[in-house]
């Protein structure tokens, strides 16, 4: 892979290779880091990144929960995602802000320096080349999502991407093209980094956050840019059979974007290829890029701000 020039790490940007830590950290041992990942986009009025300051309120609210103390403000994050796409020339990107417990303390509950690093790279569609068109073949998972109370499904935490890598590994390994994971209930969660969208009817069905899922951005700017243009959006419980029987089925998130689903568990899902609700939430989506869709929400937020 080829990596950029400069990343941001510790209050200053630096040349990527610089940008290292001890093999002692805290984080590399126990998990204990929270992060994003944040896309920019080209448009018409130049580079935007898409729900900066949304996405960089989640890291906070990830590091509450586990009393990550970030020792920065949100602007000043947010001017370091700027800085580091800035740097690097980059327009269309993937960034990814981190923080983590560091060096200085091995017990679980040691108050270790909290380091902060945001990188941002040219990151192609997630889930395979043309999968955007096409869709890929998923499979439900054998592995379930953490029960409520055990880890918070709803913190970005590095630790819990060890659930996320069992789904997405055991997937490939199997031939998937991702897998989906059910909750410690039995009904449907998510996929192994994305949230799920079912169409039944013209109309939306995705779990409920009690589901053990992240309450995805893209998830959150999907239900509203829907229900804007007439689309009827109902969060509900939903069984697992309902992947087989629905008429449409989706996944979405930051780095998966809008990925159709054309089978799950080697069924057919619908006509086997991404039906006119999809591909109308894709248009709408993508719209906001160039400019088809109006930015009513203020979610692009210029890489040089006003
Ligand atoms: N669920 C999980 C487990 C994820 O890792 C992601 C990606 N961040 C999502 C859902 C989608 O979230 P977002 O739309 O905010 O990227």
């Amino acid at each position: 892979m080829q990596y950029p020039e400069w990343i941001w790490h510790n209050g200053g940007i630096k040349p990527w290779a610089e940008a290292t830590t001890h093999v002692m950290a805290h984080a590399l041992h126990y998990g204990s880091s929270v992060f994003e990942g944040i896309r920019s986009y080209r448009t018409p009025d130049g580079p935007a990144i898409f729900r900066l300051s949304d996405h960089n309120r989640r890291l906070f609210a990830s590091a509450k929960i586990h009393e990550i103390e970030i020792p920065y403000t949100l602007d000043q994050l947010n001017a370091a995602c700027r800085e580091v796409l800035h740097r690097n020339a980059l327009g269309t990107a993937y960034l990814r802000p981190i923080a983590f417990r560091g060096l200085g303390g091995f017990g679980l509950s040691a108050e270790t320096p909290v380091d902060v690093a945001v990188g941002a790279w040219n990151w192609g569609t997630y889930l395979g080349e043309g999968v955007l068109e096409t869709g890929i073949d998923a499979c439900v998972s054998s592995w379930q999502r953490f029960a409520p109370n055990t880890i918070p499904a709803g913190a970005k935490a590095g630790g819990n991407y060890l659930s996320g890598q069992l789904v997405a590994r055991e997937a490939r390994r199997l031939g998937f093209g991702e897998g989906i994971a059910l909750a410690s209930t039995g009904l449907l969660s998510e996929g192994a980094g994305e949230n799920l969208f079912l169409v039944f009817d013209g109309a939306l069905h995705t779990p409920p956050t009690s589901a053990a899922l992240l309450d995805g951005i893209t998830r959150h700017s999907l239900i509203t840019l829907a229900r804007a243009d007439g689309i009827e959006v109902v969060e509900r419980d939903l069984p697992r059979e309902y992947l087989y029987l629905c008429d449409e089925l989706f996944m979405c998130g930051t780095a998966a974007e809008i990925t159709p689903i054309r089978s799950v568990d080697g069924r057919q899902v619908g006509a086997g290829k991404p039906g006119p609700v999809t591909r109308r939430l894709q248009a709408l989506f993508f719209g906001l890029f160039d400019g088809s869709t109006p930015d009513r929400h203020g979610w692009l937020e210029p890489l040089s701000p006003p």
